[in-house]
């Protein structure tokens, strides 16, 4: 009955960790879910009030241009003038997307061929992995291991495999590793596209969610990046607003049109409230930032110092509100999610749900608050693991 590309869609894992905390929770047990890398914190009121405002005027109900309002694009392109002294054409180098999810996920229906190749970093956001799959395409994938920095090591990939792929996704500062690049990996990513002529598609949700003075870089922060690639930018992490459904993507214009042309035939663009609210969002009072880091750095501290006095191996993130902790010996990442959740009612997420290579880690987001990780630590000391 389903297309091949959603009947080879891999099993989501996800689906079974959630059935396992449901029937947890019926029990009874009290559950703390450092499962979701969804911010509990709400909106800043400046932007919810811009919203309010803008829903109630008439010339917002009807359909949206498909690129997206002129005025958000431009504060996009201010915004990254600003953070980042990066300068963008708001005309043809922006695009307002529907959270970035849903500009990654289109991309490969703009740049794939069916039998086309994407290199697809191993663990990921299981997006990159299922659009390919979805466009009938083959995800390659590279891995990201410890001893690399969880970052491509692009030299190990097969020449021949290299030379036949369409799209490259990357991911820094990295969800599920929690991993940051700087500007001379980008760079060498870069080289690395203009030899095998690879598209390179940077996805860049948290950005500003860095600590100890830590500052994310660009991918359009290297020289003629923006001849081979584009950057997914996202309001959903930075402003707390991930059921707003509002992103963009930055960079060469060509890639950027492809992915228009899909979108004019799909979608029809974003609730012009909500961009109005993202211009409000990204021109506005950036203090709700420093406020959300300072917020996420309190609680990395707690659980980082929790959970190493417990035994648990990790490394204290320089930027997104991930850990990525090692797995206890004699556990797999699914046999100790389980465990944490029988004896704990802690809720993590396994790492090879973000494939293979993430086996052997957990990740626990930080979209929990103080209090209930001080409670998540103590429960986990009492396991005496
Ligand atoms: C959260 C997340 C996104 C999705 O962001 P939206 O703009 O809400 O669609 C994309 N990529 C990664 C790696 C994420 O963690």
């Amino acid at each position: 009955m389903y297309a091949k590309g959603i009947s080879s869609l891999p099993p989501y894992l996800f689906a079974e960790i959630d059935a396992r905390k449901r029937e947890t929770e019926k029990k009874g047990v009290d559950i703390i879910d450092f499962g979701i890398g969804d911010p509990d914190l709400p909106t800043p009121p400046h932007i919810v009030e811009a919203v309010c405002n803008a829903a109630k005027d008439p010339s917002n109900h009807r359909y949206p241009s498909y690129e997206g309002m002129l005025s958000f694009r431009e504060a996009v392109a201010t915004w990254y003038k600003q953070r980042k002294h990066i300068k963008l054409d708001a005309e043809d180098e922006v695009l307002t997307l529907i959270g970035s999810k849903e500009g990654i996920a289109h991309s490969a229906f703009a740049f794939l061929n069916p039998g086309d190749i994407a290199l697809v970093p191993d663990p990921a956001y299981p997006v990159y992995n299922n659009a390919t799959i979805m466009a009938n395409s083959t995800p390659y994938s590279v891995p990201l291991t410890e001893e690399h920095g969880f970052k491509p090591d692009l030299e190990r990939i097969d020449k021949g495999i290299a030379r036949k792929a369409k799209i490259m996704f990357l991911n820094y500062p990295n969800n599920p590793t929690a991993a940051t690049a700087e500007k001379s990996f980008f760079k060498e990513v870069v080289d690395f596209a203009h030899d095998y002529e690879i598209i390179i598609l940077h996805d860049n949700p948290y950005s500003e969610l860095t600590f100890d003075g830590y500052k994310a870089p660009s991918f359009l922060a290297v020289d003629s990046a923006r001849d081979v690639g584009v950057e997914f930018g996202s309001l959903s992490k930075t402003y707390n607003m991930t059921g707003w459904r509002i992103g963009f993507v930055v960079g060469n214009s060509e890639i950027i049109n492809g992915l228009k042309l899909v979108k004019t035939n799909v979608d029809s663009g974003a609730f012009q409230a909500v961009q109005i609210a993202g211009i409000a969002a990204l021109t506005g009072p950036q203090d709700c930032i420093n406020q959300n880091v300072e917020i996420y750095k309190r609680r990395r501290d707690l659980l980082a110092d929790g959970l190493r006095s417990s035994g648990i191996e990790l490394e204290k993130p320089k930027a997104t509100f991930y850990f990525w902790a090692k797995v206890p010996s004699g556990f797999s990442s699914i046999s100790f999610s389980m465990f944490l959740l029988e004896r704990t009612g802690v809720v993590v997420t396994p790492g090879i749900g973000f494939g293979e290579a993430g086996e052997g880690f957990v990740r626990f987001s930080l979209c929990v608050s103080e209090e209930r990780i001080l409670e998540a630590c103590e429960r986990i000391k009492e396991l005496n693991i």
